[in-house]
Formats: C-alpha cells, sequence, structure tokens
C-alpha cells in the first residue's frame, strides 16, 4: 500500500517548502528518527499553492523532539505536540511536531479508555487525559507511520513529504485523488464523520478552499454529510467555534456559503454560522465577508472579532435604538443592547474573553466618532482597537448608516501629523 513518489511524478517545487520546516526535518532526521513535512502542507505543495503553515510528523516523542532544539515546548496537555520556534517578533514562526499516532476506532479507543482506569501504563508512550469518549486518548497513543496516515481525514490531507529526498510517501492514493481533484475521506466515510463529526465541516471547508482549482467533493464523501450533521450537537461548542471560524477564513467565505447551501447544510453547525449565512446578502454583511476574503489572499491577518461585530451589528444597533426610545443614556443605552447580543448569539464560548472584549470595543467606539471637538478626537484616535472601529465605521458609512463626509474626515484626521489634526478640528468651528 504504501507508494513512494518520486519528484518527476509529484512535480512539488522545492522553492515554495519553507527553510525552518526544512531544518525542522533535517535536524530530526539527522538525530536517527523518521521525519517529514505532512499534511495540509503537502496537500498545498501539491497543487501549487505556498502553504500558509507547515506541520512536520516524526517518529520522535515530544520530550525527544524537545531536546534536539533551543526554542521548543511541548504545549497541550490534552494533544500532546511540539512548538519548535524560529525568530523574533513579527518574523516569528511556528513549525509545529507531532509524534506519529496510532489509528484507533472507537471501539479500540473505549477499550484502551477502559485499560487505562484500572491499570496505568499498559501502552507504551500512552499520556493521561482519559475522557469519557476515548476521543483524546485515541490521539495521544503513538504509532506507525501508515496508521498515523490512517487515521487523518482526507487522502489529499494524508501524505508525507522528504524535503531533503524529495520523495512523497502516500498510502491512500492521495497524489491520485489530488491529480482528479477529488476530496475523498479514507475509510468509510459515514463511520469516519462518527468518530470526528468535526470532519463534516472540515469537508465543507476544503471543498470551498479548493473548488477553484477544480476539486470536487467524492460522491461517497458528500453523500452521508447532511444525515450526519446531527452529530454535530456532541461536539464540544469551543471546538465548534474554532471550526467555524477557520469555514470563514478560507479566503473564499461566499464560496464556502454557497458550497454550504448546495450540500443542503446552510443551517445547523452551528448558531451563529446560521446567522451568517442568513446574513450574508446583506449589503454590510456581504463587504464584511469580501473584505476578510481580500485581506486573507493578500496574507494578512484577520480578526474574526471584526467580522462577527458586522454580522451581530444589527442586533446591537436595533437593541440600542429601542433604548434610546425608552430615553435610555446613549452609553448605557449601547451597553446593555451589547450585552443582550452577547446573551443571545455568543453564549458560553469559553476562552473567547479578547475575542469577545474586541467585538465590544469596535461597537462602543461607534458614537464616540461622531464627537469631534477638543481633545476628544486625539485621544480616540490613540485607541489600541482604533482602526478596526474606523473600519467598521468605513463600512457603516458605505451602507448609508454613517455620513461619509464623517468616515472621509477621520481617514484625513488618522493619518494626518499633530498640526493638521489641530486644523481639521478647528475648520469644524
Ligand atoms: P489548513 O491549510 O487549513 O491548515 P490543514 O489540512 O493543515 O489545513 P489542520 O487543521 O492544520 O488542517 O490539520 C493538519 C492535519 O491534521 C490535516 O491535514 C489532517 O491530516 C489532520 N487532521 C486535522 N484534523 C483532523 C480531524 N478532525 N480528523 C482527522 N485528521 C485531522
Ligand atoms: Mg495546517
Amino acid at each position: 500500500k504504501r507508494q513512494e513518489v518520486g519528484p518527476q511524478e509529484h512535480g512539488i517545487d522545492p522553492k515554495l517548502v519553507d527553510d525552518r520546516a526544512l531544518n525542522v526535518v533535517h535536524t530530526l532526521k539527522e538525530a536517527g528518527y523518521e521525519a517529514y513535512i505532512v499534511g495540509g502542507a503537502v496537500r498545498d505543495l501539491l497543487v501549487g499553492l505556498r502553504p500558509k503553515d507547515f506541520d512536520v510528523a516524526t517518529s520522535a516523542t515530544p520530550e525527544q523532539v524537545k531536546s534536539l532544539f533551543r526554542r521548543a515546548f511541548i504545549i497541550g496537555r490534552r494533544f500532546r505536540i511540539v512548538h519548535v520556534v524560529y525568530g523574533r517578533g513579527r518574523e516569528h514562526e511556528v513549525i509545529e511536531v507531532s509524534t506519529f499516532r496510532a489509528y484507533m476506532d472507537n471501539a479500540a479507543a473505549e477499550q484502551v479508555a477502559g485499560n487505562e482506569k484500572t491499570s496505568k501504563s499498559e501502552l507504551a508512550g500512552m499520556k493521561h487525559a482519559v475522557d469519557s469518549t476515548g476521543r483524546v486518548l485515541r490521539d495521544n497513543v503513538w504509532g506507525p507511520q501508515e496508521e498515523d496516515a490512517t487515521r487523518r481525514d482526507f487522502t489529499i490531507n494524508a501524505m508525507y513529504y522528504d524535503p531533503e529526498t524529495q520523495t512523497v510517501v502516500d498510502y491512500h492514493n492521495g497524489i491520485k485523488d489530488a491529480k482528479k481533484r477529488t476530496l475523498r475521506m479514507i475509510g468509510d466515510p459515514l463511520t469516519r464523520y462518527r468518530e470526528d463529526p468535526v470532519r463534516i465541516i472540515r469537508a465543507v471547508r476544503f471543498a470551498a478552499k479548493l473548488n477553484p482549482l477544480g476539486f470536487k467533493l467524492d460522491p461517497k464523501t458528500a453523500a452521508p454529510l447532511v444525515q450526519c450533521q446531527a452529530l454535530l450537537a456532541d461536539v464540544p461548542q469551543s471546538r465548534l467555534f474554532d471550526e467555524m471560524l477557520k469555514l470563514l477564513q478560507t479566503g473564499h467565505s461566499l464560496a464556502t456559503i454557497a458550497q454550504l447551501k448546495a450540500l443542503g447544510m446552510s443551517r445547523g453547525i452551528y448558531p451563529l454560522l446560521d446567522l451568517v449565512v442568513e446574513r450574508a446578502d446583506e449589503p454590510f454583511v456581504q463587504s464584511a465577508l469580501q473584505d476578510t476574503d481580500r485581506r486573507v489572499n493578500e496574507g494578512k491577518p484577520v480578526a474574526p472579532s471584526f467580522l462577527l461585530a458586522c454580522v451581530l451589528w444589527s442586533d446591537v444597533r436595533d437593541g440600542w435604538a429601542r433604548r434610546l426610545q425608552d430615553r435610555q443614556h446613549p452609553f448605557p443605552a449601547l451597553q446593555d443592547a451589547i450585552d443582550d447580543v452577547f446573551n443571545a448569539r455568543i453564549g458560553d464560548v469559553s476562552g473567547r474573553g479578547k475575542l469577545a472584549a474586541d467585538m465590544r470595543e469596535i461597537w462602543m467606539m461607534q458614537p464616540r466618532f461622531e464627537k469631534r471637538t477638543g481633545s476628544a478626537p486625539f485621544s480616540l484616535v490613540e485607541q489600541p482597537r482604533f482602526r478596526a472601529s474606523f473600519d467598521f465605521m468605513r463600512l457603516r458609512a458605505d451602507i448609508g448608516e454613517v455620513d461619509v463626509v464623517l468616515a472621509d474626515w477621520w481617514q484625513e484626521f488618522s493619518q494626518a501629523s499633530d498640526a493638521v489634526r489641530e486644523d481639521l478640528v478647528a475648520q469644524l468651528r
């Protein structure tokens, strides 16, 4: 089953391979371990895209990996992987290194989970943290490369590339599927979706991401998607939330939404995503999605807080207007409206404090753009979230919710020197 494919056949351009990833593979191989670039990076290389990040898979354990690099950190109490860090500040880059893991179906994972409760160390390399489903455990038992390939999701995501010999190791005909432009689940799709329902969302994401290159979901991979959607109810909210964000940040968010509709999955993956799909045709939300796509395609970072602030804005705005009619003061009225929206729409997504705080700040700054006298504009422009809040206000101006003249004034003001800023304020009198 194991196929080794040379550069003539796979056609990967070695220049697209990141130097740091190359260094990690080299160091591990020097030390006598197996090491390969793996997963999404190989897929992207194979279809001629520059990977946005590089993952490495190795036969070395996390401790062994850590000992080989100066700046390496074992992270994740549950899924233990190693981050090898290069550079600092803006230039800083992380190569994620994971140890080959065994493939276990649900029955095997549950059996191991049972054993783990009675006898601690039956399996070498086993790591603690057992949950009732056996899911966590499944991902922490080391195994041979072949099993590491089989536990992955799609055939095109399960290849290993050795950048030194330029060979691709392929157990599941990933190269053939890449050439045929087919997105195919490894094994029996229904079983694999049951094992981990998040794969349902991943299928949609990769189908949308690779659609411009002509990729289509294999019919057998696509067929169980709709019936399996209900399984997502058992997935922790925080994981769904993360997957939803990735779904919206492929650089083709409008195509992704079209894909969801085409598959009959425009509702039911995650409440907030339902809302995005529902509102995607509204000019304000559509602009925000296009803006996100543009940034992703320019290689710029995207803040999910901005997009979500846009999607939920109509709720905030309406709640705010209602409270103003009830003669509440503007700021507390806005604050209360925001609280309501968080309670109704976001719920309890733990570990999302920063994101929620950023959304709140974008919204709370909106009325402050109206105040252009005295020192107010000078302090507003210094706020850490000024840029995002201004971009948000610009979108509001585009749909006629705010005077374009006001947006232009702030554009001028934010880019001007202090002296010019004084003039801009003085001209308003
Ligand atoms: P992207 O380019 O969006 O990062 P990716 O394929 O690298 O895509 P990751 O989420 O970074 O996706 O995962 C890395 C690899 O881990 C995948 O290519 C796949 O082989 C494997 N993988 C990730 N999530 C799953 C999953 N839920 N089930 C099986 N394999 C998975
Ligand atoms: Mg990746």
